[in-house]
């Protein structure tokens, strides 16, 4: 009888230890999600959030290394990928992406999670050899983001608990990481248009003008407004003066190299940031962009096709201005120029000054 008494003390001490060691992971993966909630509200670049994430994610499963692979929309275009590897080629996209070929790929195609004794993917060339891997594919609610999340090289492998102690602290902190990026998105953007908004101008400016100060490099302003739009408004309504305001962005966007940034600045005005670039290239632009708008057909609400115009100055860092607020000024002074030319027209401040003033397009 006592012998039976003890083997049953036992087993139950064993499965309470077991069941303690299960509490233990759960409670260290809690633990490591507050912090990772705390860290996404005080972080603001995406890039440091995930590096802390990767950091947590290793420390959380004592693995060797940590990656995550971040996707946007639901083609899951590869936009993003961060490792706790420190290595030359890791960087490139493409390389990331030649590692999503074979079992990774299939993993997030099926959305399940993977634990395999070493991977078969084509790896670069100073990625240390692959051991062990667990791979958990990620996805936000509202299906712009999705992630798959790595970690590799564990002593002895990783177990089904590993699995679920990832899953507990990575689902919930991808789901912050996503809405903090969604807010940082409209915090910057302006509603109507999809456009960067005035604030955001602002600071880009400002980073803008720091770097080419530093490095000595040349960047360029276009200011735009659009021609008669009041009389617009008031002829067809404020709904198709909006409708305008959208298609133009869309046409500005169009026209644009993705380093550019293009923003409202005000009501019908847009300013547009183009870096490395001097005047003839901006010139090169406004000038397309003025061409697309007067080409472009825009319709009223009862479906007449309607034509609008724009004008446009630009000014160059730093051969009209070297300070921020200056050059804002030049390019309004060009811009004031290019309306009293009669409109439909692009001008630069080295125009302004010089008094030139060119032939009107016939258009
Ligand atoms: P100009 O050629 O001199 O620029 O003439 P304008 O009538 O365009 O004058 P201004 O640049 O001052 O235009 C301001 C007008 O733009 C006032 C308003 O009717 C219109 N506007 C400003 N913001 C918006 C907006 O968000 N939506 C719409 N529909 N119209 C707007
Ligand atoms: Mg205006
Ligand atoms: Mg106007």
């Amino acid at each position: 009888n006592f012998n039976r008494m003890a083997s049953v003390l036992q087993t139950r001490e064993a499965t309470l230890k077991e069941v303690s060691e299960k509490e233990q992971h759960v409670i260290r993966a809690l633990a490591m999600l507050a912090e990772m909630m705390g860290f996404i509200t005080s972080e603001i670049k995406i890039e440091s959030i995930l590096q802390t994430f990767l950091e947590m994610t290793r420390s959380l499963l004592k693995s060797e290394h940590s990656g995550i692979f971040i996707f946007e929309g639901e083609v899951k275009e590869l936009k993003l990928f961060k490792t706790t590897i420190k290595g030359e080629a890791l960087v490139s996209l493409e390389c990331a992406k030649a590692m999503l070929m074979g079992p990774l790929g299939e993993a997030i195609k099926t959305s399940s999670v993977l634990r395999m004794n070493e991977l078969t993917a084509e790896l670069p060339l100073d990625h240390p050899p692959v051991k062990n891997f667990i791979a958990l594919p990620l996805f936000s609610s509202n299906n712009k983001m999705s992630a798959l999340l790595i970690t590799i090289n564990k002593s002895g492998g990783f177990t089904p608990d590993d699995e679920d102690t990832l899953f507990s602290f990575a689902f919930q902190a991808f789901q912050s990481l996503v809405l903090h990026e969604e807010i940082a998105r409209l915090a910057v953007t302006d509603g109507l248009t999809g456009l960067y908004n005035h604030r955001a101008f602002q600071e880009k400016l400002s980073e803008e003008t720091n770097r080419a100060e530093r490095y000595f490099k040349t960047f360029s302003l276009i200011m735009l407004d659009i021609d008669h739009f009041k009389s617009f408004n008031d002829i067809y309504g404020h709904q198709t003066g909006d409708l305008a305001l959208k298609e133009i962005s869309k046409i500005i966007r169009n026209e644009l190299r993705t380093v550019d940034f293009p923003a409202r600045y005000g009501g019908e005005e847009f300013i547009l940031i183009l870096p490395e670039t001097a005047v003839d290239g901006a010139l090169i632009v406004a000038e397309r962009i003025r061409r697309a708008v007067a080409e472009h057909q825009f319709m009223s609400q009862s479906g007449e096709r309607l034509l609008l115009t724009v004008s446009i100055g630009v000014a160059c860092y730093p051969d009209d201005a070297t300070l921020k607020e200056d050059l804002i000024k030049k390019a309004d002074h060009a811009l004031y120029f290019a309306k009293d030319r009669g409109r439909n027209t692009v001008c630069t401040y080295q125009e302004t000054i010089a008094g030139i003033i060119k032939e009107i397009p016939e258009e």
